[in-house]
């Protein structure tokens, strides 16, 4: 309790967010050991708009699910605004993922059933907030992406860009300090890539911490800083 109180604090650009120091994630397949992940260090600070570039089965999506504490490192340490990420519980683990980290994934992963507003307003039903402020805020993050007209859409009612926006809606409710987004392109065309990347600058430039995960250097390029990762390792950035 007491290591986290202190992450509703306020946010203050340029702040140490995310101290990764030598992390190591390695998988047993039968006999084998995967290192997948092979002394990381990487410092990211409030505001920052980094893009974490690498090939497939570099090791992209191993360490975003670290820094979204989704999985812990097998070896060195993860500090998530002061705290210990790696040595935490299960359940104080996914307190602080769901304070910290607001999650863009490829495939958007919106509920069928629920409109727009209903999808956006899932990650507050666990907290303290009345049903009139949830709608209230949820009204707010999807005028945020440009959807104040698609609220009571459906996502098969939508396209795809307008469901990432939806998913990128639902990411921003809950306020996180980071985003965290895994090709979040991935599904999209040419042209609706490019709109939902000008929507990722723009978050950013409104003061947003984005934390961008991709195979393609023209996505990267949007980022003002890159990582570049090759078998587990850091090789630029
Ligand atoms: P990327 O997202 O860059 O394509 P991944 O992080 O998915 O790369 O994978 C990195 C390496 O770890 C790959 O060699 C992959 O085969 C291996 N790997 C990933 N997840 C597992 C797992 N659950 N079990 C065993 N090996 C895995
Ligand atoms: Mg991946």
């Amino acid at each position: 309790m007491s290591s986290l109180s202190r992450l509703s604090g306020p946010k203050v650009a340029g702040e140490l967010l995310i101290d990764l120091r030598g992390v190591e994630r390695s998988y047993r397949v039968g006999e084998n050991e995967i290192r997948a992940l092979d002394g990381i260090d990487l410092e990211i600070f409030s505001g920052d708009y980094l893009a974490i570039t690498g090939a497939s089965g570099s090791g992209k999506s191993t360490l975003m699910n670290i820094l979204g504490c989704l999985d812990r490192p097998t070896g060195g340490s993860y500090r998530l605004r002061g705290v210990p990420a790696h040595e935490l519980e299960d359940d104080t683990l996914a307190r602080l993922r769901n304070e910290e980290i607001g999650f863009v994934f490829q495939s958007f992963n919106l509920l069928p059933r629920l409109d727009a507003l209903g999808n956006v307003e899932i990650p507050l039903v666990y907290g303290q907030l009345k049903l009139a402020e949830r709608t209230e805020r949820a009204r707010a993050a999807l005028d945020r992406v440009g959807l104040a007209d698609r609220m009571e859409h459906r996502p098969n009612e939508l396209s795809g860009g307008q469901c990432q926006r939806v998913a990128i809606a639902r990411a921003l409710v809950s306020e996180p300090s980071i985003l965290l987004a895994d090709e979040p392109t991935g599904n999209l065309d040419s042209r609706t890539s490019e709109e939902i990347m000008l929507l990722f600058d723009q978050l950013s430039a409104g003061g947003a911490t984005v934390i961008l995960v991709t195979h393609e250097s023209g996505l990267a390029a949007h980022a003002s800083k890159v990582v570049h990762i090759s078998d587990g390792r850091v090789v630029s950035g």
